[in-house]
């Protein structure tokens, strides 16, 4: 049977640990394809160009938004971060799956645009842990770390506009129940039901 891929859409707040979940998961499951976001903020140590994301400058964002070429885009923390939207959907339409690691505002239009998609929500154990781990990762200046931790409880209460939650006390377990939710998705009747009709009417 002919499936278009499914779109995984991966947010929470900073510090959940989102990135890393994704980057086990991606680690364990080659056959999923991660979608490189575009943003206007700079590069931290380590980070490359077309790996973590495309790095750009503020004017080739907006030459981008005036194209039409992002699914979504939002301003988080005070920097743009946008998907592209042609490896999306050229991806999906192959029958392969894209997992977007995005913030709520950009989930939220993804959804939208686009209701068939799969939206978990990555959640701290507490706040108390979040802010350790926003203050461990070090990249930060104060004055991020507060805008980030700032703005947690508040993205936590956008929690009923997500499919699925994990909490993430163990990265190997939280990346283990978003392979669960995934492998459950991709046989829930009501997504596949046409497509299934038809392979077997084909048959005849
Ligand atoms: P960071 O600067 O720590 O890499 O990311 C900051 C926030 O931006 C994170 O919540 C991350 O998920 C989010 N983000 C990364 N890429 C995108 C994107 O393409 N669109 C949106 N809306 N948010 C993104």
């Amino acid at each position: 049977m002919k499936r278009e891929g499914l779109l995984i859409v991966v947010s929470g707040p900073s510090g959940a640990g989102k990135g890393t979940i994704c980057k086990e998961l991606l680690r364990k499951n080659s056959e999923i394809k991660l979608s490189v976001s575009a943003t206007t903020r700079s590069p931290r140590e380590g980070e490359i160009h077309g790996v973590n994301y495309y790095f750009i400058t503020k004017e080739t964002f907006q030459d981008m938004i005036d194209k039409d070429e992002f699914l979504e885009y939002a301003n988080v923390y005070d920097n743009f971060y946008g998907t592209p939207k042609k490896y999306v959907f050229e991806t999906l339409s192959k029958g392969e799956d894209v997992l977007l690691e995005i913030d709520i505002q950009g989930a939220m239009s993804v959804k939208q645009k686009y209701p068939n998609g799969v939206f978990v929500f990555i959640l701290p154990p507490s706040l108390e842990e979040l802010k350790n781990r926003i203050v461990k990762r070090g990249t930060e200046s104060e004055e991020d770390i507060k805008k980030r931790f700032g703005s947690a409880l508040s993205e936590i209460e956008k929690i009923e506009n997500y499919n699925y939650f994990i909490i993430n006390e163990d990265v190997e377990k939280s990346a283990c129940e978003l392979q669960n939710i995934i492998n459950a998705e991709k046989n829930r009747v009501s997504r596949y039901k046409n497509d299934i009709i038809k392979m077997f009417k084909e048959e005849l």
